[in-house]
């Protein structure tokens, strides 16, 4: 038999569960297929150092499942509709039999899968899809009512209980094919789509170097995650959020090794902190799935669609640029703009300074963390913000308004990250990095640095009757 392989965001040969079942028995005959999308893309505000991540992960794959036996086909058309009917035509043309891929949460994902499992039946393909960038499949984790949790730590106690019994596996690469397949791929093109180039040494593309860097930060670094991981200026996160939004690594595999050197993590014991992290990312998938509004620009609360937000143009490219004049938010911001990635404590507290000091609509820096983040996932970037704008499940309280120059004072106290990023604060002592201008005046400098575009105190009033108008309105 002829098995197809659609390959998405798993771009790996190892815990593939796809790939696994496609390859289950050696003598069938194993083809790959990477369809690439650009106008629909484009729509999803793909970040171009993914699209450069995906490109030369890709590349790496090609090489890793021709040594099994497996040719990587390529192909590129507009959009997931184009895919579909592409996909029809390659299981013509290849005399498909099956079909087997990873599932994707996000709406139109959902819709195209829901196609293909309509159509490739009608010629005669059979269709498997696999629940595989998860550790649990949405929709198995459930309240006592049958419901998906709305709040995080019950959702967690649950995942962990269903983790203690019954650990799911984590499956090798497949063996080569017994047949080697004598179908010549095309070689991968590059895509219609514009890419920007990456630090190699902090994302190096493929799954041999995520594995590694997870294999090092289990060994090395998950005992100090707790103490240190709300610092910015150490570099005590594992860095592998990339991996996990491209799938060259899987939860699964994340889960594993932490266990191989952290036995307690299930326990809530060593480990248990940074297995936390992924219970989130997972957490906010089964939401996606549960509400798929989410997908459609909606709050998750209702209310929070009659919020009057303040439509400043110039405010929103001083927050882009990192110009606000608010050094943590700005160092933030830049760090993101220069490299793709942003330290989890930052996004927040950048978030919050869009959502509850500009008061700028959070849909509008969603977009635009989308659109430059390398580790751009819809699950956790669109939690994320809702988490900081207070419209989400389980957010932080709209009246719970984070002060930015004490957030920066508490995670960066020496202003060690921000000097990294602002240059132009050199001058400014320790003492006075998170209030630059306050030492200036006081010591009659100039600073060629943006004094700061809202006072905090007032914007926090205004974000509060902002908040409380649209919580009375609804
Ligand atoms: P670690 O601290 O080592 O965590 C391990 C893994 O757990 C991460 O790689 C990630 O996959 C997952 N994870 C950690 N924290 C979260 C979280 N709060 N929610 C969901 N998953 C989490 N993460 C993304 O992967 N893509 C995004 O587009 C994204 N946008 C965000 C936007 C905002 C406003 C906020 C507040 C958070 C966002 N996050 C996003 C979550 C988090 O900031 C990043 O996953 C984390 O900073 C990545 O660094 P790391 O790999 O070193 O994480």
């Amino acid at each position: 038999a002829t098995h197809l392989v659609w390959l998405r965001n798993d771009l790996r040969l190892n815990d593939n569960s796809a790939l696994w079942a496609a390859c289950r028995r050696r003598e069938d005959r194993v083809l790959a297929l990477f369809i690439a999308t650009p106008q629909q893309w484009r729509q999803h505000d793909m970040a171009p150092r993914q699209a450069e991540y995906i490109w030369r992960s890709l590349q790496l794959l090609q090489q890793g499942l021709a040594e099994k036996g497996i040719a990587l086909h390529y192909h590129q058309c507009d959009d997931f509709s184009a895919a579909v009917s592409y996909l029809q035509q390659f299981c013509r043309e290849r005399h498909v039999d099956a079909l087997f891929y990873n599932y994707q949460y996000e709406f139109n994902e959902r819709e195209r899968d829901a196609a293909v499992e309509r159509l490739l039946p009608q010629q005669g393909v059979t269709v498997q899809g696999f629940d595989d960038s998860v550790l649990l499949p949405p929709g198995s984790v459930r309240t006592g009512e049958g419901k998906m949790y709305k709040v995080f730590t019950p959702f967690s106690k649950a995942c962990l209980k269903r983790l203690r019994g019954d650990l799911p596996p984590c499956l090798p690469a497949p063996e080569a094919r017994a047949h080697v397949t004598a179908d010549q791929p095309a070689p991968l093109a590059p895509f219609d789509y514009p890419r920007q180039s990456i630090d190699e040494q902090r994302f190096t593309p493929g799954e041999a170097a995520a594995l590694q860097r997870l294999r090092a930060f289990c060994r090395q670094r998950v005992a100090d995650y707790p103490a240190r991981r709300d610092y910015p200026a150490d570099e005590a996160t594992s860095g592998l959020s990339v991996c996990l939004a491209v799938g060259t690594l899987s939860p699964r595999q994340c889960l594993h090794r932490l266990l191989r050197e952290q036995p307690h993590a299930l326990e809530e014991g060593a480990g248990g902190v940074w297995l936390n992290e992924l219970i989130w990312r997972d957490f906010y998938r089964h939401l996606l799935v549960a509400f798929p509004a989410l997908c459609k620009n909606q709050p998750f609360m209702a209310w929070a669609r009659q919020l009057a937000w303040q439509q400043r143009a110039d405010h929103f490219t001083a927050w882009c640029e990192g110009k606000t004049g608010y050094p943590i938010v700005d160092a933030a911001m830049r760090q993101m703009n220069a490299t793709g990635w942003m330290h989890n404590r930052l996004r927040m507290i950048a978030a919050s300074f869009l959502v509850k000091d500009l008061q700028i609509d959070w849909r509008r820096g969603e977009r635009y963390f989308m659109s430059v983040l390398i580790d751009g996932d819809l699950a956790a970037n669109n939690g994320g913000w809702q988490w900081a704008a207070s419209t989400g499940t389980d957010a932080v309280p709209y009246f719970r308004i984070f002060n930015p120059t004490t957030q920066g004072a508490r995670f960066d106290p020496q202003g060690t990250f921000i000097r990294r990023w602002l240059p132009e604060l050199a001058a400014v002592p320790d003492s006075d990095i998170h209030d630059p201008h306050g030492w200036a005046k006081k010591n009659r400098q100039r600073l060629d640095y943006p004094s700061p575009i809202v006072e905090h105190k007032a914007a926090r009033e205004q974000t509060l009757a902002i908040f409380e108008a649209a919580r009375k309105a609804s």
